[in-house]
């Protein structure tokens, strides 16, 4: 069985301070990092037994990779035969040297999904941690969450990318109506695909793909269909997926998540991502205006 994994251990902490994010600068200590490092080593040996194929998306709650059993889960479960694909969501603070840790990544299969905090990095850095990925021709987009102080500096940031890398850009929402007509057009033109982002999608009673052959997983093992729906399907200390696997329909009663949403039948989102829907590459992409 072929398997895309929404991986989320217990770490709840990060070296950004963001304004409106509950992980600003929050610290875990050693147990509790203990922990988290404990549960994603009893993931990897579970990846490495295995006889289906994963792809598998670090979705932390704050940063993973300023640590190095992060670095280490990423080269590690790059180089299994089992793995088709492994991404993380970063802020792209990574330390680019540690351990030669990106040397010894597969770029066959690992992948990055960078956000970009204008506020908390500057551009030249940024720019230079995505460098050392086109270097060593390691797949990744990168993007920010748009508020409007950043047009400009999102408006560079296209400017300076390869035509072949997608910029996305992740709509405000807390705001109602945050964008003009004229703003979404803007906003369009550097990403075409940026309206995707603007709506809490109905969901209730139409078929998602989490189930099937979508799971998240977090670090003690247990599974549900996706980071949203709390109902525990098992353990994979104790079942296959195989045997929970289901076509099922969303409970909730709408969905506003990249990472959701992306796997409703109706949305068709298959279709654009095709193998880069972990780390949100559409399939053949270069940037047109
Ligand atoms: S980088 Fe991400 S996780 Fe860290 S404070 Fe900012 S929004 Fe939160
Ligand atoms: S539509 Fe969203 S909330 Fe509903 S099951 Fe799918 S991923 Fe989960």
């Amino acid at each position: 069985m072929d398997i895309s994994i929404l991986y989320r251990g217990s770490l709840k902490s990060c070296n950004f301070n963001c304004p409106y994010c509950p992980f600003a600068g929050k610290k875990m200590n050693r147990q509790c990092l203990e922990k988290d490092q404990a549960g994603l080593a009893r993931f990897i040996d579970f990846v490495a037994d295995s006889r289906h194929h994963f792809h598998i998306l670090f979705t932390p709650y704050g940063e993973a990779m300023v640590h190095g059993h992060y670095r280490e889960a990423m080269v590690t479960l790059s180089r299994l035969t089992q793995v088709k694909k492994v991404a993380v969501q970063t802020n792209a603070s990574f330390s680019l040297t540690a351990d030669h840790w990106l040397d010894r990544l597969n770029p066959d299969t690992a992948a990055f999904w960078l956000s970009w905090h204008p506020e908390q990095m500057s551009r030249s850095r940024f720019e230079k941690q995505y460098q050392a990925l086109l270097n060593k021709k390691i797949a990744f987009s990168c993007g920010v969450v748009e508020l409007k102080e950043y047009f400009h500096d999102i408006s560079q940031l296209r400017k300076k990318l390869p035509r072949s890398v997608y910029l996305w850009i992740n709509a405000y929402k807390r705001t109602p109506d945050y964008y003009s007509k004229q703003d979404i057009e803007q906003l369009i033109r550097i990403d075409p695909y940026f309206e995707n982002n603007l709506f809490y999608y109905p969901s209730k009673g139409r078929f998602c793909r989490t189930g099937q052959n979508v799971f998240s997983v977090n670090e003690t093992g247990q599974i549900r269909r996706c980071h949203f729906v709390n109902q525990i399907l098992g353990n994979i200390s104790s079942i296959d997926f195989g045997q929970i696997s289901r076509a099922t329909a969303c409970p909730n009663e709408t969905c506003h998540c990249h990472i959701g949403y992306i796997y409703l039948r109706k949305l068709h989102q298959q279709k654009l991502y095709g193998s880069g829907m972990l780390e949100r590459i559409p399939e053949g992409f270069i940037y047109q205006q």
